[in-house]
């Protein structure tokens, strides 16, 4: 497994908040030799809802995750599960895949949305969800005046009904702070993600799927028109493999996937939980997910149980001294934000990797000259929601079945390569600086 960032964003996570509301799952070991019809690396989301999909439709399945349950991004994300996936923006989308596909790309984005919040009820998993939608805010008078249209356009093109709050009434709705307006959007909810993941692992045991961990996938090479994957305890053959590592890639796993991806990091933090009282004094007190209009975006939100939870970019590199700027300067911009809470404790923080693709679209589809290798990969930060559904439409791809939501075509469009390689991480200072200047 080559991969590009240092050892240690691949190592087990400490600090993270989830870890502490849910116990470990186990899953046994994989060991000697095995056959199945589809073998899928990566057990957070994207891998357990594909295997869930196959299980239920009865394909001899099994997952090899490479940690423990919840390793990846799936076991300590914000918990938005909420529009995104994409960074295209939709005039760009229009012009590289026709005038319906942001239309299209918008369905598939509430699509995701609807597959999670069914998937919760279907499998009675308690997530401790809270808010209406999401509420962006506006950090300064252009991106107000911007809100305001883009309201309009969610009504007429989306029929989504917006809700807008002025400056002067954000205090009304619990929401003060440092922000021009508001734009709420009313869909998506938080959750908590661990227990999201251990819900969707459990129905997907039941279902029939096999389930591993501890288990990487060391080595794959094709043999006949099966698959061989290597595994430290043993080797699995399969007629299809699903590549579901989004930010946790590997250069060669396969070969053909380096430099097409970029994982990023990301950083969260958590509070102790903030009484009612202490909530009146910042005037926050909105449960809302919230999320500011910046370019390097803060995501925040007020969980059920009084803690607050506010994430922001990580790091560009994963060495200890990039790690401690970092946890300084998320930090600095929380007490910025949220001056009264500056005394606060902070009792966790952790991060983990996105994954960027060159064309900002997730890639979900066959692997181009790779009979019987599919990948489900790139939701940019977003795939709580998306990343569930893509490996829901990767298994329909294997089932040879249409699934009942939309697939936007462009999503199977094979990406290309990001440059630099192996040093492509190094994009993301200049893009860091560049965005921080626009969002002034
Ligand atoms: C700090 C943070 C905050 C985020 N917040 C949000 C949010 O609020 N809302 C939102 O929508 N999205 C959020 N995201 C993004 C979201 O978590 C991810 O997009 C989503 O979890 C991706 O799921 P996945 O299953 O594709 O990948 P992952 O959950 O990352 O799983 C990939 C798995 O593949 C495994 N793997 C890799 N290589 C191998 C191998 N060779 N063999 C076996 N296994 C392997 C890894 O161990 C890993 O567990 C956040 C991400 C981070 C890091």
């Amino acid at each position: 497994m080559r991969r590009i960032y240092e050892p240690s964003a691949y190592a087990p996570q400490t600090g993270c908040y989830w870890a502490e509301t849910v116990p470990q799952d186990h899953w046994p070991e994989h060991s000697g030799v095995q056959n199945a019809e589809v073998a899928i690396i990566g057990g957070g989301f994207t891998g357990l809802n594909a295997a869930l999909t196959l299980a239920q439709a009865g394909r001899e399945t099994l997952v090899l995750e490479a940690g423990t349950p919840g390793f990846g991004a799936s076991g300590r994300n914000g918990g938005f599960c909420c529009l995104g996936g994409a960074k295209l923006p939709a005039r760009q989308m229009a012009r590289r895949f026709g005038a319906e596909a942001p239309h299209y790309w918008a369905q598939t984005e509430k699509a995701a949305i609807d597959h999670v919040a069914k998937l919760i009820s279907k499998h009675e998993i308690e997530v401790d969800a809270h808010s209406r939608g999401e509420t962006q805010l506006a950090h300064n008078a252009r991106r107000w005046l911007e809100m305001q249209l883009e309201a309009k356009h969610f009504e007429t093109a989306h029929a989504l009904g917006a809700h807008l709050t002025p400056k002067k009434a954000l205090a009304d709705e619990g929401l003060a702070g440092p922000w021009h307006g508001a734009l709420t959007l009313p869909i998506g909810f938080g959750l908590n993600p661990r227990k999201y993941h251990a819900g969707l692992a459990r129905a997907t045991a039941t279902a029939g799927a096999e389930l591993f961990q501890s288990s990487p996938v060391t080595a794959m090479s094709r043999d006949g028109n099966r698959w061989r994957l290597t595994t430290p305890g043993g080797e699995i053959t399969a007629r299809h493999v699903v590549l579901a590592t989004n930010g946790y890639s590997s250069e060669d796993l396969p070969d053909w996937l380096r430099a097409r991806y970029l994982p990023v990091q990301s950083s969260v933090i958590v509070t102790r939980p903030i009484p009612p009282e202490e909530q009146q004094r910042q005037g926050w007190t909105s449960d809302q997910m919230a999320y500011d209009s910046r370019r390097l975006l803060h995501y925040f939100r007020l969980m059920p149980n009084g803690r607050f939870l506010f994430g922001m970019r990580g790091g560009l590199k994963a060495t200890s001294g990039a790690q401690a700027a970092i946890s300084r300067k998320i930090k600095a911009d929380f007490h910025g934000l949220f001056p009264a809470w500056r005394d606060v404790e902070i009792t966790h923080e952790w991060s983990g990797l996105v994954c960027m693709m060159p064309g900002l679209v997730p890639f979900v589809g066959p692997v181009p000259e790779h009979g019987g290798l599919h990948a489900a990969m790139g939701f940019h930060g977003n795939g709580v929601a998306m990343g569930s559904y893509a490996g829901h439409l990767i298994a329909h791809d294997i089932l040879g079945a249409t699934p009942k939501g939309p697939y936007p075509a462009f999503l199977r469009q094979p990406p290309g390569r990001f440059p630099l390689g192996s040093w492509r991480r190094s994009l993301l200072a200049p893009a860091y600086m560049a965005a921080e200047t626009l969002d002034l």
